[in-house]
């Protein structure tokens, strides 16, 4: 197993965000993990990354316990996050932007970033515009480049779909499969639980700080309950 997420409690103060949350994900998968708004999927992830730190239960990573272990060392370990919100540097370029990616790295910069061009021409088009005046969903892109250019062996991403039109959120969905397709392996973040579970190996359903059902992810395309809950219908 590449990620495994053990009994994690978390809180923040005295409220406990997260009882209990175990999961797993395999070299090669997409993975998501999907649930209303304030059910603990940011939260989930942030702990994944060290941004958060938990009060019970373990992490471990590359048959590691990287419980203890600090957010940047986590990156070098092969923890790669795009943030909610995209946390793009608005001062820099594209081409900066995804530069910062890659600090603690040494090694092929530039096929790793002809790579991300590849996979994002609008970047390509666009290196030299300033990060901050990209738009929303250009934005996404960048923050998911950056995020290639650590080389994680997981990406994860939160909601890279949020506050996108219609055909960018199809387009991002698309990249998402194709950087699997090209050996990294996902754990993605969505509300978009329709079109996540579409391109998602399995999935996990956290409801209130608790997972509630896991299962392969077409399997829950086609639970009448799961599609009255999360995916509008019923
Ligand atoms: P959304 O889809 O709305 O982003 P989420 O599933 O990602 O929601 P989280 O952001 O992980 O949910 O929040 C889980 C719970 O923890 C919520 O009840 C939220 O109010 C609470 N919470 C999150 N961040 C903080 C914080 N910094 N301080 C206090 N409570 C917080």
């Amino acid at each position: 197993m590449l990620l495994e997420v053990k009994d994690i409690n978390v809180h923040y103060g005295k409220i406990q965000a997260l009882h209990g949350v175990s999961l797993e994900v395999d070299q090669g998968e997409i993975v998501t993990l999907i649930g209303a708004n304030g059910a603990g999927k940011t939260t989930t992830l942030r702990t994944i990354s060290g941004i958060r730190s938990l009060s019970s239960g373990s992490i471990s990573f590359d048959g590691r316990d990287i419980s203890k272990v600090p957010g940047h060392k986590r990156v070098i370990a092969g923890i790669g996050q795009a943030p909610e919100g995209r946390g793009v540097f608005p001062g820099m370029t594209v081409h900066e932007n995804l530069l910062m990616g890659a600090y603690a790295r040494k090694g092929e910069l530039d096929k790793d970033l002809a790579e991300v061009y590849e996979l994002f021409p609008r970047l390509a088009e666009r290196r030299t515009q300033l990060g901050g005046t990209m738009s929303g969903g250009e934005q996404q892109m960048v923050a998911i480049g950056r995020a290639l250019m650590t080389k994680p062996k997981v990406l994860l991403l939160d909601e890279p779909s949020m506050g996108l039109a219609p055909m960018l959120v199809a387009q991002i969905f698309e990249i998402v499969k194709e950087i699997n397709r090209r050996g990294t392996t996902v754990l993605l973040i969505e509300q978009n639980a329709s079109q996540a579970l579409q391109i998602a190996h399995r999935a996990y359903i956290l409801e209130t700080g608790r997972i509630v059902k896991s299962a392969p992810a077409s399997e829950l395309l086609n639970d009448p309950a799961v599609q009255a809950a999360y995916l509008g219908a019923g």
